[in-house]
């Protein structure tokens, strides 16, 4: 490199491409699929050994559903990931129509067979560090793997950090948590129990009176203190019996798992007490405190819940459960108004009627938030996904450009396959064409994706 910043870099390593991708989470895996597909030379970089991020790592499953139908999505590589899961057993559809169940475990190969079948290159356990900026262009990346700095160059670099991690360290301005306190919502650490005896839980569920239970081998069973259910009972059983902490109750959710007979993962808990998801001591607390709390509640699902007498803790999720963090402020800011207008852009690349979605720190329900009707959604601007200050960078995922509140409907995973599937393409496009990520009408990218989506 010309100009290198870092005076003990022991290797450089000059790799040569058309797309970089930092972060091969949910977005950032279809990002670079999308990119190789496109014929882009790509590289994908994650400080994993693994991709899916959030949804593999941090076992966020099911995928809530985008709430619109199949036909008007328009990420065709969010279609081709659920029809694989599905044939190969690790997804299924329920009986309402969510086909985004899936077994994080599987969809770690799933998505790793899909990108290296089209040639794309991966390199794990190697983290982003840096940038290197000359004239509002991305000139080479510093990343870190094995003891050791190297740059690497890419014409058009994605950022899929999930906390804008490169636009950030690009001088981009970006926020973080609401708008007025700067904090963020509840984090959460999920886990997975084994040897369930799953058709015993359901029935517990009847006979407690749960008004919804799911047939086998479906089960999902919630309770939250505001909105009390049957359930809710039993929790506050344990808590006077203490059992369980009046935390580790307030959210509490679990499914079963395609493909993984016997298995219930826990949207849960949630943790107490951080708000600054950025702050290397609040992701220590996550996994300190998430710990002692899934010993809890594992000890009262075992004493109080049937079908869990003969269970044991299967895993507890490597990646800590982060809603939201950091977000670029870019060219198009998404916000609960356009949520509120239902607003559609001539350069929309995502569609989603998930509603508002806080959790912790704000009740949704004083917001001045318009519920969607059967029908109804809003759109996301490839705008989102570009930033006013660098001409080579794109962003995917849960920190593309949005308000506090739109980003808590826009987070799920459907919707950030969707950005990701965008930056990939967009990439691909401006590599090729020798344009800036500003100069690229969006209406391309979306011509591209509905193109591919039929
Ligand atoms: C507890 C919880 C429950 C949720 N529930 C649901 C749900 O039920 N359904 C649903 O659809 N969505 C749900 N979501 C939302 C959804 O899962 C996330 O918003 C989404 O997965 C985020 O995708 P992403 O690609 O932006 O980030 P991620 O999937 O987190 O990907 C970011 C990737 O970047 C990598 N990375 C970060 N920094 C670096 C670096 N410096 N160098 C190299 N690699 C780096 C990370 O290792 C990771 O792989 C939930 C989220 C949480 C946290």
């Amino acid at each position: 490199m010309e100009k290198y910043l870092y005076s003990n870099i022991c290797e450089i390593s000059e790799y040569q491409y058309d797309v970089i991708v930092v972060g091969g989470g949910t977005a950032g895996c279809i990002a670079a699929i999308a990119a190789v597909t496109e014929g882009a030379r790509t590289l994908l970089i994650e400080k994993n050994i693994f991709l899916g991020g959030t949804a593999t790592g941090g076992q966020v499953t099911p995928m809530m559903s985008p709430g619109i139908p199949e036909e008007a999505e328009l990420s065709y590589i969010n279609k081709l990931v659920k029809k694989r899961l599905l044939e190969q057993q690790y997804g299924a559809a329920d009986p309402y129509g969510n086909d985004g169940w899936f077994n994080p475990e599987m969809l770690k190969f799933t998505a790793e067979d899909i990108y290296m079948e089209r040639g794309g290159r991966l390199l794990y356990d190697t983290q982003f560090i840096d940038v290197i900026v000359e004239n509002s262009t991305i000139k080479g990346l510093v990343i870190y793997n094995k003891g050791s700095l190297q740059a690497v160059k890419g014409k058009v670099i994605i950022d899929c950090s999930g906390d804008a991690v490169v636009a950030h360290s690009a001088g981009v301005p970006c926020l973080t948590g609401d708008e007025i306190m700067h904090q963020n919502q509840a984090s959460s650490l999920r886990f997975m129990v084994g040897n369930v005896d799953i058709p015993g839980v359901q029935e517990h569920m009847k006979r407690i009176g749960e008004p919804m239970v799911l047939e086998y081998p479906f089960l999902e069973i919630s309770s939250v203190w505001d909105s009390p259910r049957p359930l809710t009972g039993i929790f506050q059983k344990a808590v006077e019996d203490g059992v369980l902490t009046y935390d580790d109750g307030r959210y509490f959710q679990a499914f079963s798992v395609p493909g993984m007979p016997g298995v219930v993962s826990f949207n849960c808990p949630e943790i107490p007490g951080i708000y600054n998801t950025l702050d290397p001591d609040s992701i220590t607390g996550i996994a300190v405190t998430g710990k002692k709390m899934i010993s809890r509640l594992y000890t009262f699902l075992k004493k109080y819940i049937e079908g869990f007498k003969n269970s044991y803790i299967l895993s507890v999720a490597s990646v800590p459960g982060i809603r939201e963090s950091r977000r670029i402020q870019g060219k198009y800011v998404l916000t609960e108004e356009d949520y509120n207008n239902r607003a559609k852009f001539d350069d929309a690349i995502a569609r989603t009627a998930y509603p508002v979605d806080i959790h912790g720190l704000i009740d949704e329900k004083k917001l001045d938030i318009r519920p969607f009707q059967k029908g109804e959604y809003f759109e996301i601007p490839f705008r989102c996904l570009v930033t006013g200050e660098i001409d080579n960078l794109l962003v995917g995922g849960r920190c593309i450009s949005s308000s506090f509140v739109a980003q808590s409907s826009v987070r799920i995973q459907a919707t950030c396959r969707a950005t990701g599937e965008a930056a990939g393409i967009a990439a691909a496009y401006c590599s090729k064409e020798g344009i800036t990520v500003g100069e690229l009408d969006g209406k391309i990218v979306r011509e591209k994706m509905l193109e591919k989506s039929l």
